[in-house]
């Protein structure tokens, strides 16, 4: 690379870290020109035969879309990752940079991790597949980065791309709101804060509500989102004198609450309806509210609601909703302005907490890719924990995995336990058990409320509120995951899954690869041993002689392999038998163990030839050790007759291309032992260089 190209590629990954975005240059034949941070499941796509082709129906176009119109075209690609492409144009021809790569809300990552796990994709390696993942809380980064981009296009390329580099000021969350509540401007919502009403309001209805918004803008402000919610029920119950209510927000199909007070926050309230439901918007511009009738299981309940509904922009984002009583009055009208004077405020909150939120999950999702990296590592269990447990704020957690023979859960770490979990006999009898058995997980406020009963004293939990989760991959269950002791001091809720449901398909992975692992440890010692000599196999062998040779190449490290040949063995089999025959080959075999040094690997290769690797071991070394284990083999007594062995010596030489060259290198070195008669060590390195021209 020369160092413009260096010092371009340093600016496109500065554009690209300081935005959270990829940016991938293509030229006009979608060839891969530079890439900055690349999303690694673009990575994998991109490389497979199978979905390259899918990948080009979005990137793949993006080349022709921004140059026969010059403009940016913006799409989701099939992947469900949001991307900006922009011309790119340099001296060296024209070319489309491709911007962000990024997922723009959980959901869409989710999706792709259940996909890479029990779907089309899951032939990828996941290690691989989520080394880099990208998430944003909005596509404003993107498009700044893509900006900077077609900011640098009219001059010389190499000197514009490098103010991609210009200290960035974003980061900083009230302007990530700021951008993210111009962004939904320009998407056609407005966002009015308004002035707090005129006290000089034609009525006492309207002078109270007035000075209730007025009271409430100021504290407001300063809360958290849901505390804000609470604050605005407190009120209007205070005021007017209303004991049950709820603020819910839109969700989904509907809304949920958020808060609630009296009856209403027994359970968690849902409502199914259109967010753009003319009624409702209908009743939002009047300040006025809509009945609905509860309903329990499908039933109608007695119970009434009142729903106020709050406008922003063409959609209802949230409402009030009040228990309805015999005496509803004049009251109404009033609270339906306190609705509308308020929610513009709760919105702005409900938009910081979600792109806090989003950030925790990006964040999250990125800890969890680089703690899944040390799935080898023995505090592998305790790690997954630790890391899921500081998403959901949880001071104490365990992870039980079901266990294949007993069928029971157990313990596999814990983490803040005041008792260790992995002794405490039938440990998540309690709830666990029923979260496994459910295979959905179970939040609970308030277990007191709930009531399932406390757990023992002895345990000494903080709190009352705990998440049990179950971990699945489609319907198989593997096990659980139990939080409790919120750092805060809080409760959970609901929303707190939304973090688990993110994350939760690559746990489940990295849970079942994690006891993949332990029993490909059990299988691997019976598949990869010999039974006769105890030594290793030939297929063991031939796979680590691939290892150490890309190991090799990489920190040139000398090292060594051995054939060894039993002389005359045939007629040791004829003279007295077979099995006396697989005796001597044991000895042999035990010659091997007692002589080598722990890193080295003694393979039964054949009948009675054996193979020895010698890592790290100069061929000059690896003589002397072969020479060795000659002269013990020749001094062992054998029950029948003298045995002895002749051996090939090859050092590994940059020349072999592959682990048969090496071998067969040893190989003849071991025949020429023969040759010469038996019971002696041949080096390769020392035989007549017409003699190794036969392996090339
Ligand atoms: P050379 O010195 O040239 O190696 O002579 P050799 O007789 O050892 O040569 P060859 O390779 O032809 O014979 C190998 C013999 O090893 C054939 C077979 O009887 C014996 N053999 C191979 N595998 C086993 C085994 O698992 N158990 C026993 N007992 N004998 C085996
Ligand atoms: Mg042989
Ligand atoms: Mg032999």
């Amino acid at each position: 690379m020369s160092s413009s190209a260096h010092k371009n590629q340093d600016a496109l990954d500065r554009l690209a870290d300081e935005n959270g975005v990829a940016v991938v240059v293509l030229d006009n034949n979608a060839a891969e020109i530079a890439a900055a941070n690349n999303n690694s499941i673009c990575r994998s796509l991109w490389r497979s035969e199978e979905f390259r082709p899918r990948c080009n129906e979005f990137c793949g176009k993006a080349f022709e879309k921004t140059h026969s119109s010059d403009e940016p075209f913006d799409y989701e690609c099939h992947a469900g990752l949001a991307c900006r492409a922009v011309a790119a144009d340099d001296e060296a021809g024209p070319k489309v940079a491709i911007v962000g790569r990024t997922f723009l809300k959980a959901e869409g990552y989710r999706v792709a991790a259940e996909k890479a796990i029990s779907g089309e994709w899951n032939r990828f390696s996941p290690a691989e597949f989520f080394e880099n993942v990208l998430m944003g809380a909005s596509a404003e980064p993107i498009r700044k980065a893509a900006e900077k981009i077609q900011n640098s296009i009219p001059a010389k390329a190499n000197e514009l791309l490098e103010l991609a580099g210009e200290k960035n000021e974003i980061a900083d969350q009230a302007d990530l709101i700021a951008r993210r509540a111009a962004e939904l401007h320009t998407s056609g919502l407005q966002i009015d804060v308004p002035q707090p009403l005129q006290a000089s309001a034609r009525s006492r209805d309207e002078a109270v509500s007035a000075a209730i918004v007025r009271s409430l803008l100021g504290t407001l402000a300063g809360s958290d989102y849901v505390e804000a919610c609470s604050l605005v029920l407190e009120q209007i119950s205070e005021n007017y004198g209303f004991d049950s209510l709820v603020w819910l927000e839109q969700f989904e199909s509907g809304f949920r609450s958020i808060a609630a007070l009296g009856e209403l926050g027994d359970r968690p309230v849902t409502i199914r309806m259109r967010r753009d439901s003319e009624r409702l918007l209908a009743a939002a511009d009047r300040g006025d509210f809509v009945e609905l009738k509860e309903r329990v299981g499908g039933e109608h309940g007695g119970r009434k609601m009142l729903l106020f509904p709050a406008r922003i922009g063409g959609e209802i984002r949230a409402a009030l909703g009040i228990q309805a009583v015999p005496e509803m009055s004049r009251e109404t009208s009033a609270i339906g302005r306190v609705v509308k004077a308020v929610s513009p405020q709760i919105e702005i909150l409900r938009l910081r907490d979600e792109v806090s939120r989003s950030e925790a999950i990006n964040e999250g999702v990125r800890r969890l890719g680089d703690s899944l990296k040390r799935i080898d590592s023995d505090d592998f269990w305790t790690q997954i924990t630790r890391v899921t447990a500081e998403l959901v704020r949880s001071e104490r957690a365990s992870l039980l995995i079901r266990d294949e023979n007993t069928g029971k859960l157990t313990a596999k770490a814990a983490i803040g336990s005041a008792v260790d979990l992995r002794r405490t006999e039938n440990v998540g009898s309690r709830i666990a058990n029923r979260t496994f058995e459910l295979g959905h997980s179970i939040v609970v406020p308030d277990i007191d409320a709930a009531g399932i009963g406390r757990a023992p004293g002895e345990w000494r939990y903080k709190t009352s509120s705990f998440i049990s989760y179950p971990i699945l991959i489609g319907e198989r269950r593997l096990g659980v995951m139990n939080f409790t002791d919120r750092a805060d001091g809080g409760s959970f809720a609901e929303r707190d899954l939304e973090v688990l449901n993110t994350i939760a398909p690559q746990i489940a992975v990295a849970i079942d690869r994690g006891k993949l692992q332990v029993r490909a440890g059990e299988l691997e010692k019976r598949s990869m041993t010999d039974s006769l000599t105890g030594l290793m196999n030939r297929g063991y062998i031939e796979e680590r002689l691939i290892e150490e040779m890309n190991r090799a190449s990489r920190y040139r490290f000398p090292m060594s392999l051995l054939m060894i040949d039993v002389d005359h063995f045939k007629s040791y089999n004829d003279s007295f038998g077979h099995p006396a025959g697989d005796v001597a080959l044991r000895l042999v075999a035990s010659v091997l163990k007692r002589t080598l040094r722990a890193a080295d690997v003694a393979a039964r290769y054949g009948g009675e030839e054996f193979a020895v690797l010698l890592p790290q071991t100069p061929v000059e070394q690896a003589n002397w050790i072969a020479e060795r284990i000659r002269q013990r083999v020749e001094r062992t007594e054998f029950p029948k007759r003298q045995v002895t062995i002749s051996v090939g010596v090859a050092g590994y030489a940059n020349e072999f291309e592959d682990p048969k060259d090496w071998i067969t290198a040893a190989d003849m070195a071991l025949y020429e032992a023969k040759e010469l008669g038996r019971n002696c060590v041949i080096k390769y390195e020392d035989m007549g260089r017409s003699f190794r021209e036969k392996i090339n």
